[in-house]
């Protein structure tokens, strides 16, 4: 494998607090060096005004294989995930049929390993089916690789499940991830529940059903001792229930998509439905908290919940679109524009949410340039200017409601196990 010396960087690896620029050296896949110079290395990538991240991280990914193929392929959103700068992510197990066997864990770890882009981690099943009726085989499931658990697309309903789920994970010491809704709440609603949908004269989504059962999830966490990881929050009650709860040494984590911190149901005047998701976008004071739970480390992880769904699907009225957008092409520019660059978040905080945090809760060895460690490394230009265009994607689909956007700061490269993946220069 030919060696690479990055040169120049601003070197930010929060899992070692380390941020100074220097050189950084690449040997046979792993992290080899600091300081080294310049010396008949096969490739040297001058990084001068870019920063050197640990490869980042998305662990919250919708890849649709298999039985959705017409939305994405694994292959074709391990390319958008390097195109947006990720290296390692995980993806999650509502495909048809549901990824809730060692055979189907297995497929797509095949499948990944074909399309040789970026590492993919598999959250299995917590129920079998995903029918939320009876225990999928947690252990088998961690024996074959899964990372954590999750029903995600629909939340863990009963709560004697989600207690043995805790149970069971707590031997393997796997995190149970849940999607938080109570669905009696939200039934046929399509946006937030507040001043805007009553306004549009559309069913809400209130955020009591977020609080309601994040409430539930962590009691039952209390309880058992185990781990429990919140998807996607967005509502203010939440962020305030995960932060008293982890005052108080409940193991909860939590973590938030760009869209729950950039946008909210004022967006839903438009009825376009790439404005639709679950949970939904919700008002400027939830967005509000939101950015305090980032500030305050409430929110561990910016994860994507990259959700491709074709135009023939998306495009549909707003009350019978999917719920959904893509994530990982735009992840990077939103956390720069919109978190660092206004001084929300600075650069080590934020790279912490996309790297060493997702890294410790998925209990992979990633996240981290220490010497020794896979050699997983990501470029960001950090003053890149672009324009959100979805055909330019490298994804199957282009539901996003980001086009047109203004975004400050892009992966420039990407490397994967000591090999470049990705090359903005040569991208297109
Ligand atoms: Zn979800
Ligand atoms: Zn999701």
């Amino acid at each position: 494998m030919p060696s690479i010396l990055i040169k120049n960087g601003r070197i930010i690896d929060p899992s070692q607090g380390v941020d100074r620029v220097m050189n950084l050296l690449i040997l046979d896949g792993k992290i080899a060096g600091y300081d080294v110079p310049p010396n008949g290395q096969d490739r040297i990538i001058d990084a001068t005004n870019k920063i050197v991240s640990p490869g980042l991280i998305d662990m919250h990914v919708h890849l649709r294989e298999p039985g959705r193929e017409e939305d994405e392929t694994i292959a074709t959103g391990t390319a958008a995930a390097l195109a947006g700068g990720f290296t390692s992510i995980a993806c999650m197990p509502n495909t048809e049929p549901p990824i809730d066997s060692q055979a189907s864990v297995e497929f797509i770890q095949h499948q990944a390993a074909r399309a040789d882009n970026c590492n993919v981690y598999v959250v299995a099943c917590v129920s079998k089916n995903r029918e939320g009726k009876e225990l999928a085989e947690l252990g088998q499931l961690a024996k074959a690789g899964a990372v954590g658990f999750t029903d995600d697309g629909a939340p863990v309903y009963d709560p004697e499940l989600m207690r043995r789920a805790f149970e069971y994970a707590i031997m393997f010491d796997k995190p149970i991830i849940n999607h938080a809704e109570v669905r009696e709440l939200t039934r046929g609603g399509g946006m937030h529940e507040g001043l805007v949908s009553m306004l549009l004269g559309l069913p809400g989504m209130p955020g009591a059903a977020e609080d309601v059962m994040v409430s539930r999830d962590i009691l039952l966490a209390e309880a058992t001792g185990s781990r429990l990881h919140v998807q996607h929050v967005s509502s203010k009650g939440s962020v305030e229930i995960i932060r008293r709860a982890k005052l108080r040494d409940v193991r909860v984590t939590t973590e938030i998509c760009p869209h729950h911190f950039t946008l909210t149901d004022e967006c839903l005047r438009s009825f376009d439905s790439n404005y639709k998701m679950s949970p939904p976008l919700r008002s400027r004071r939830d967005v509000e908290v939101c950015l305090g739970g980032l500030a305050d480390g409430t929110i561990d992880v910016i994860c994507t919940d990259h959700a491709p769904h074709s135009p023939e699907k998306k495009m549909r009225e707003l009350d019978q679109a999917p719920f959904g957008i893509l994530g990982l092409e735009t992840c990077l520019g939103l956390v720069v524009t919109k978190l660092i660059e206004p001084g929300i978040l600075d650069w080590p905080t934020a790279l912490a949410k996309m790297t060493i945090n997702p890294a410790q809760i998925l209990g992979i060895a990633k996240g981290t340039l220490a010497l020794g460690a896979d050699a997983d490394v990501t470029i960001i230009d950090p003053n890149g200017n672009w324009t959100v265009d979805p055909l330019r994607f490298k994804s199957k689909s282009v539901n996003t409601p980001f086009t047109g956007w203004n975004l400050r700061g892009r992966a420039d490269t990407v490397i994967v196990g000591g090999r470049v993946k990705f090359e903005v220069a040569n991208s297109n």
